[in-house]
């Protein structure tokens, strides 16, 4: 009944009239697929363009596969050919063009997302979900918790992401220094091959192909499902942030924490750099969580420089004995919409030890005693917070101009240095959007995987979140703001490494994989030997 439904669409356009003949007469066969096959000009013009909106790159045809044997065949189709390129494209959020395929075929994984979503609960072993590689965690994130009350443990801050996308970088986010990053909180995948194979593998079967996926940035393979360990979720989050004005006392505070054993600290340890002025992006009203709280800059000490920073920390908590937690977060929805609701030292929901515990904790840092703001959110509010951010770009258009970012991990070795001549020094004025810096430990990191990262125990990430008007700063002046800043830390010998990387030559991305580099070549000659996949990532060429 199914089979005459199980034919490919396609769509063209005027500008389309060569539609499957590539370069030298050859043909792209794409037949078999029973997704959408589409040519059409503004099919095309729909994923030319990232989140970084910096490049403009449109492919030849545009996939929306239906599964992964359509992800299959579309690699297979490739690899008839001399010259076409498969990128896979979660949802576009890349800075520099990574998901683009110029002149090739652009595979829509979100096509796929509702293949497979499956979560097993046994008794005796540890939950988990089946999702797929095109799923945006915030349904991942939706499904899990409203169905089931369980959670993935490792998070990014921003939720409309494909697993796909972060688990081919790391997906990092105040719970990483417990948990790892996502890659270290997966436990099998199924990846379509460069050769078009379609393999499952995990730590024990086909392990090579699954470490070098992950961190793989797309090379090896596309992952077209992945087996995510749940855990229960908590039903609420005390969420504080604390404000410090030397930099020495932020980072040993956050060092403190992060490396305290689970039970003996917060759930979510973040941080990041503001400027000390009234700015409203970049100064003292973006550190309260609420907008009945005030930042009182007569709490600081005299001799505060120019640049603060925030340590942000949260806490699980549950309402015990109490309304289930469906009837629990509706009764805190209502109340705050009522404006009813908001932190009070007498929270109706939080128990005795849950104090003592924060209190305790908070007890022993140096945060600058009447800079500490606190709300108590559901679970998922505090999870979907970025897209309370979203939303508000969106209204006045910054979401959608150009987003000169620049990730990096900067060892705990040269963060003060770093500190010193990027925060305090190029970037005093801030930069239109959040400067995250924060600790996480190499020890959660699976090393089998193909990420890099510094060498020390302890090292930072540093997330320059830049938002662009027209007028501010021209993008190019930022872009070149980003390259001085990535050339001073080469210069001072800094162990960092970039993270969602972005290179021109192979030379440089020989030095990023370092020691890595010889490994990372013979994974590409095994599972992508034609250089089939991700070439917006500009690492190797297509060969035949
Ligand atoms: P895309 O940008 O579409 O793809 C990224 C790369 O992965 C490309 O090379 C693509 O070909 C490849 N790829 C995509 N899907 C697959 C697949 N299924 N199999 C194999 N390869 C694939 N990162 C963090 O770690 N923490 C954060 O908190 C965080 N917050 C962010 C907030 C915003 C607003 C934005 C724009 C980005 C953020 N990121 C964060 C970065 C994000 O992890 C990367 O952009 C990542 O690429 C995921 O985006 P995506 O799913 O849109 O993937």
């Amino acid at each position: 009944m199914i089979a005459c439904i199980e034919h490919s669409s396609f769509v063209h356009d005027s500008d389309a009239a060569e539609n499957g003949v590539v370069h030298g007469g050859e043909t792209l066969d794409l037949a078999g697929i029973r997704g959408t096959v589409d040519y059409s000009s503004s099919a095309k013009n729909s994923v030319a363009k990232d989140f970084g909106g910096l490049t403009r790159v449109p492919p030849r045809v545009l996939v929306r596969p239906a599964d992964s044997g359509d992800i299959a065949v579309a690699v297979r189709a490739a690899a008839a050919t001399a010259t076409v390129t498969v990128a896979a494209r979660g949802n576009g959020h890349s800075i520099n063009g990574q998901a683009a395929a110029n002149n090739g075929l652009v595979l829509d994984m979100q096509g796929i997302s509702e293949h497979p979503f499956r979560v097993v609960v046994s008794s005796g072993a540890e939950p988990y979900a089946d999702v797929s590689g095109g799923a945006l965690w915030e349904d991942v994130l939706k499904r899990c918790v409203s169905g089931f009350g369980l959670a993935p443990r490792s998070w990014t801050d921003y939720l409309a992401l494909t697993v796909g996308g972060t688990l081919s970088n790391a997906g990092v986010s105040g719970q990483a220094f417990r948990y790892g990053p996502q890659l270290s909180n997966v436990t099998e995948l199924e990846v379509v091959t460069g050769r078009g194979e379609t393999v499952i593998c995990s730590p024990s079967d086909n392990s090579d192909l699954f470490f070098a996926v992950l961190g793989g940035l797309g090379q090896f393979g596309i992952i077209t499902r992945a087996r995510i360990p749940l855990q229960k979720a908590p039903h609420m989050v005390r969420w504080i942030r604390l404000v410090y004005s030397e930099f020495d006392e932020f980072t040993r505070d956050a060092e403190f924490l992060v490396s305290q054993p689970q039970g003996d600290s917060f759930d979510y340890v973040e941080g990041f750099v503001f400027v000390n002025s009234n700015d409203p992006v970049n100064g003292w009203p973006s550190v309260p969580l609420d907008p009945d709280q005030v930042f009182d800059p007569d709490s600081l000490p005299p001799n505060s420089g120019s640049v603060l920073y925030c340590l942000e920390v949260a806490l699980h908590f549950d309402h015990r004995d109490g309304p289930s937690t469906v009837s629990l977060v509706k009764f805190v929805v209502a109340l705050k919409a009522h404006g009813v609701y908001s932190f009070c030292e007498t929270d109706p929901f939080w128990g005795e030890s849950d104090h003592t515990v924060v209190e305790q904790l908070l007890g022993r840092l140096r945060f600058v005693r009447g800079l500490r703001f606190e709300v108590d959110v559901p679970y998922m509010e505090f999870l979907l917070r970025v897209k309370r951010a979203e939303e508000a770009a969106k209204a006045t258009g910054i979401w959608e101009a150009p987003h000169p970012w620049l990730n990096l991990f900067v060892s705990k070795r040269d963060i003060v240095d770093f500190d010193r001549t990027v925060f305090k020094d190029i970037l005093k004025g801030g930069i239109g959007g959040p400067m995250l810096v924060y600790p996480l430990l190499r020890s959660r990191w699976d090393r089998r995987t193909s990420v890099v990262i510094p060498e020390g125990e302890i090292f930072y990430i540093v997330a320059l979140l830049r938002f662009t008007s027209p007028k501010g700063p021209p993008v190019a002046e930022l872009v070149g703001q980003n390259k001085e800043i990535v050339r001073l830390c080469t210069k001072k010998g800094y162990d960092f490494k970039l993270y969602l990387p972005h290179y021109q030559s192979r030379e440089e991305w020989k030095q990023h994989f370092g020691n890595r580099w010889t490994r990372f070549v013979e994974m590409k000659a095994g599972f992508d030997p034609m250089a089939i996949l991700a070439p917006g990532q500009k690492i190797f060429s297509r060969n035949h």
